[in-house]
C-alpha cells in the first residue's frame, strides 16, 4: 500500500525504526535528539526566531497561536479560501475575537490586493494558509506579507502542508508566527506541531488575556533553553522526526522543491491526458486536485484506488464528492506517481 494523501505522507524507513528507540525524556540522550530537531527546524523554517514544539496535531498549534497572542475583542483578518482558512475563522470566533473574513472561492487563490482593501488600522493580525490543502491552492505568502507589514499587523501563516515542499521564508517574508506539523512535508508521523515566534509575536503574548494552560508559550520557552518540554514530550515522534529532518537535510531543500514540482507537472500532464479537469488556480506542488467526471462520486474513485493499493484523498467540505486529491510530497519517488496514474487511468475507464 502506498500513501499519496496530503497528510499523512510516506516516511523514511529510518524514521519508522527510530520510534522503537527506548529513552526517558529527562536524559541527555533525549535532549540531544530534541536539540537536533529544534536546530534543524530553524534551518527548515529559515528563521532566527524561537520555535516551540508541541505534542499535538497541527490544529493544536493553530489554536495555540490564537490563545497566546490575543485578548477578547481584538480585531483580526482571516484570509480563507478553503477548509483550513475556515478553521482559523472558527478558532478565532470561538475565542471571542472580532473576526473579519476575506472569503475567497474554494479553488481560487487569495488576492493580495483584496487583503490590502480589507485591512483596517486596528487589525491586530492577518491569518493566511500557505498551501490550502483542501483545494491544492498555494497562496502568495510573500506578497500578502508585504501588505500586512505595511499596516503594522502581525502575520500568522499556516504552513502545515507547505513547509518542506515549497519555498517558505519565515524571516524574509515577515512571518511573525509560522505554524506547521510533522505529518506532511516533514515526512514524519502525525502528532507533533510547531510554531515560530518573532519578537513582535512575543510582545503580543505579554499582553494577551485569553485563557491557556497546556499551550501556554512561556512554559515551552523556559524549558526550551534546557532542551526540554514542560510536559512529557511525544518521545518516539521526536526520535522519528530527528531522522526525517536528517533525511531532508541530506536530500537538500532545493532538490526536494524541484522534485515535487516535477512530480506535480507529471501528475497534471497525465490527468489532462485522461480527459480530466484540474481544480486549483495557482496550484501547489504538494498536491493536485482533480474534478471528478460527471455523475461519478470521488468517493468511488478513492475506494477503487484503495483496492489497487493506492490511497488518495477525496474532497472536503462542499467538494467532498466532486473532487479528489493526489499528493506528490513525502518519501516517494517518481515510480509511485506513475503507478498511481496507471491505476487511476484504469479506474476512470471502468467507472465512466
Ligand atoms: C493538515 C492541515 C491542518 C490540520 O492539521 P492536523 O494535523 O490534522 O490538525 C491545518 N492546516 C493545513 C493547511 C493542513 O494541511
Amino acid at each position: 500500500m502506498i500513501l499519496l494523501t496530503p497528510g499523512p505522507t510516506e516516511i523514511p524507513g529510518e524514521s519508522i525504526e527510530a520510534m522503537s528507540r527506548k529513552a526517558h525524556h529527562r536524559t541527555s540522550e533525549f535532549r540531544k535528539a530534541f536539540t537536533s530537531v529544534v536546530e534543524n527546524l530553524h534551518w527548515l523554517f529559515k528563521t532566527k526566531n524561537d520555535i516551540l514544539v508541541f505534542a499535538s496535531s497541527g490544529t493544536g498549534a493553530m489554536e495555540a497561536s490564537v490563545v497566546n497572542l490575543f485578548s477578547p475583542g481584538d480585531r483580526v483578518l482571516i484570509c480563507s479560501n478553503g477548509k483550513f482558512g475556515k478553521r482559523f475563522a472558527e478558532i478565532t470566533k470561538s475565542y471571542g475575537l472580532n473576526v473579519d473574513i476575506y472569503a475567497e472561492g474554494w479553488g481560487k487563490a487569495i488576492n493580495p490586493e483584496m487583503v490590502n482593501e480589507m485591512l483596517k488600522k486596528d487589525t491586530k493580525a492577518v491569518f493566511l494558509t500557505h498551501n490550502e490543502t483542501s483545494t491544492g491552492v498555494a497562496n502568495d505568502v510573500k506578497a500578502v506579507g508585504r501588505i500586512v507589514k505595511e499596516n503594522g499587523s502581525l502575520f500568522i501563516v499556516d504552513t502545515i502542508s507547505g513547509l518542506g515542499v515549497m519555498e517558505f521564508e519565515t524571516d524574509r517574508w515577515g512571518v511573525d508566527v509560522a505554524v506547521s506539523g510533522s505529518q506532511k512535508g516533514l515526512m514524519a508521523p502525525p502528532g507533533l506541531s510547531f510554531v515560530s515566534l518573532s519578537e513582535d509575536a512575543w510582545e503580543s503574548h505579554r499582553h494577551a488575556r485569553l485563557p491557556k494552560y497546556y499551550f501556554s508559550f512561556d512554559s515551552y520557552k523556559e524549558k526550551l533553553e534546557t532542551g526540554q518540554t514542560p510536559f512529557t514530550p511525544a518521545i518516539p515522534l521526536i526520535f522519528s522526526l530527528e531522522k526525517s529532518l536528517d533525511f531532508i537535510k541530506k536530500s537538500g531543500l532545493e532538490n526536494l522543491f524541484k522534485k515535487y514540482s516535477a512530480l506535480a507537472d507529471m501528475t497534471r500532464e497525465r490527468i489532462l491526458k485522461m480527459g480530466l479537469e484540474l481544480f486549483a488556480e495557482r496550484p501547489s506542488s504538494a498536491l493536485t486536485s482533480v474534478r471528478s467526471p460527471q455523475n461519478i462520486s470521488s468517493r468511488d474513485i478513492v475506494e477503487h484506488m484503495k483496492r489497487k493499493g493506492i490511497v488518495i484523498a477525496g474532497g472536503q467540505g462542499q467538494f467532498k464528492e466532486t473532487i479528489f486529491r493526489i499528493a506528490h510530497m513525502g518519501y516517494i519517488e517518481r515510480k509511485h506517481i506513475e503507478m498511481c496514474m496507471d491505476a487511476l487511468s484504469s479506474v476512470i475507464q471502468n467507472l465512466v
